[in-house]
């Protein structure tokens, strides 16, 4: 399953992928399936949270900030390597503070994990890849109502 960066539906690509570009089923624009971190606003957040078949990590940042920009190719690399399992987002606190603090965000970089809807885990501060792959797995493990990753 894949998010339309563009359009924010949910398209379901089947294995083996049929020859061509994929594209969105519902706005026809070019849909990537890379897996990499898509950015949200508070509505297109809240909508992806609420419609995803798949687990979500998001990722909340700054552009100021040194180590939320040290952990952006971590988080890549884990929704690259989670393509079509996870779905990888980020919000700009700067551009959406109002988001930001609906989810009562204390300090970035913040990771949250969501599954079926819900929050289920979140931690702040940067960390190496294999250590937040894990905390992701083992989050939706003990908290993600048959989410599987
Ligand atoms: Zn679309």
């Amino acid at each position: 399953m894949f998010r339309c960066g563009k359009c924010g539906a949910f398209n379901r690509v089947r294995e083996p992928r049929p020859s061509g570009a994929p594209e969105c089923g519902r706005c026809h624009g070019a849909l990537d399936i890379s897996g990499a971190p898509q950015e949200v606003d508070g509505e297109g957040l809240d909508r992806a949270i609420l419609g995803s078949p798949l687990p979500v990590l998001l990722d909340l940042w700054a552009p100021w900030c040194g180590p939320c920009r040290a952990a952006a190719p971590i988080v890549d690399a884990v929704g690259r390597a989670q393509a079509g399992r996870l779905l990888v987002l980020k919000l700009n606190t700067d551009a959406h503070p109002r988001a930001a603090s609906a989810l009562h965000v204390q300090g970035i970089p913040t990771f949250v994990v969501f599954a079926g809807g819900r929050e289920v885990a979140r931690r702040s501060g940067a960390l190496p890849r294999a250590e937040l792959e894990r905390w992701v797995m083992m989050s939706l493990a003990q908290g993600g109502a048959g989410a599987t990753v």
